[in-house]
């Protein structure tokens, strides 16, 4: 008994010494292979409901399309792709109607209504652009509150303003002041929309790490460490606050104008927009391009979309072969994941159709919102800005 117990207690001291050279004893453990960040395309374990939704439940209005590119000296149109394999497309999802925002101005402007609008006006509707770069000349704001009125004669059903007003646009070419979005000399322009009932689709500012140094620190570094031009930080860019303000003065200035603020105006501070969207009763939001935004947040964006559903429209920001952007790239895939997003309360999946999500390294969350609210978002809320029918047509 006492030789076995010395026998247990001497195992247990050559233990207890061998656990204490381990202590001391640097770890070996095999070296990390180094791995491109570029490269690494992780895939879930997660078994969780995969929900493939086809077509959306109600016939939609997809109010952010990119179908057209007008050039800058207003003569000639870009289409890069033609109205019946985009018709083909929108079949398939249920989309009725699609609005086509940069039918640019000008001769251009004309070539996009009648390679759109003109043979298919149940199905394509084309927005125009202001002329920007007669800015410097004088008598402008006039002469761009006349275009809009001789646009909306050659058949504009509303007035988009691309990012460009508070970002690129300068007094001089490429040099000089950037123009500020709330500059006076576009407010005939404004006013003149409101008076011809064309809404303003009105791109302002951009992601809110587009304003801070593409570092490591940043969430879309990856997006701009491959497109550095997209970022706005530093220079003489104002912040991404700043720009949001001067569009607010906007939309405050002319209430008589309705303005569909594009991409949620700011999709990372839905606070910030709610508080927005009850102060100005002329401002609507679209969402395009920012589900990867919305999904990633969806307790506090099905709470948006139930307070504001009367203000939000759809829209993919969608663009024929688009290449730098997989989140905009019109395709069947494209709208499904819309839909899932919208609809079901599917769990962490993709919110662009790539190998790796393009606006920064995360998944996306279902919102299931419920028929009425479907059917709002989906036409409706369109429709009344657009002067259509509250009930979508029979397809
Ligand atoms: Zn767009």
């Amino acid at each position: 008994m006492s030789q076995i117990t010395r026998r247990e207690w001497a195992a247990g001291m050559v233990m207890t010494a061998l656990a204490a050279s381990a202590c001391k004893r640097e770890p070996e453990r095999p070296k990390p292979q180094p791995l491109d960040i570029s490269q690494y395309q992780p895939k879930s374990m997660l078994h969780v409901k995969e929900t493939q939704v086809q077509r959306s439940r109600f016939p939609v209005i997809d109010f952010h399309t990119h179908l057209t590119w007008g050039n800058p000296a207003g003569d000639s149109v870009r289409v890069p792709m033609q109205p019946d394999e985009i018709l083909a497309v929108m079949d398939r999802k249920n989309i009725r109607l699609m609005v086509n925002l940069t039918g640019g101005y000008d001769k251009a402007f004309e070539q996009a209504i009648a390679t759109f609008q003109t043979p298919h006006p149940e199905r394509f509707m084309v927005f125009t652009q202001p002329w920007f770069n007669r800015i410097v000349e004088p008598g402008y704001p006039k002469f761009q509150a006349d275009e809009l009125d001789r646009a909306h004669k050659a058949g504009a059903k509303g007035l988009k303003v691309l990012k460009t007003l508070g970002l690129v646009l300068r007094e001089q070419v490429d040099k000089g002041s950037l123009v500020k979005v709330d500059d006076p000399r576009f407010d005939p322009m404004w006013e003149a929309a409101g008076a011809l009932k064309m809404p303003v689709a009105i791109h302002t500012s951009d992601p809110e790490a587009f304003f801070l140094p593409i570092d490591r620190f940043n969430e879309r570094f990856e997006e701009l460490n491959a497109h550095p031009d997209w970022s706005f930080h530093g220079k003489d860019y104002p912040s991404d606050r700043e720009l949001q303000e001067a569009r607010f003065r906007v939309l405050a200035r002319h209430p008589r104008t309705q303005f569909v603020v594009l991409h949620v105006g700011d999709s990372e501070n839905l606070a910030y927009i709610s508080e927005a969207l009850d102060r100005y009763p002329n401002m609507h939001v679209e969402f395009g391009a920012r589900i990867g935004e919305l999904g990633r947040q969806p307790r506090t964006a099905r709470k948006f979309f139930d307070k504001h559903q009367d203000r939000i429209l759809f829209g993919t920001d969608a663009v024929p072969h688009g290449v730098d952007t997989p989140q905009q790239i019109f395709c069947d895939q494209l709208y499904e994941i819309y839909y899932r997003f919208l609809e079901t309360d599917d769990e962490y999946f993709d919110y662009a159709p790539a190998p790796v999500p393009p606006q920064g390294r995360w998944r996306i969350y279902g919102i299931e919102l419920p028929e009425a609210i479907l059917r709002k978002v989906y036409w409706e809320n369109a429709a009344r800005l657009l002067g259509l029918n509250p009930n979508p047509p029979k397809a």
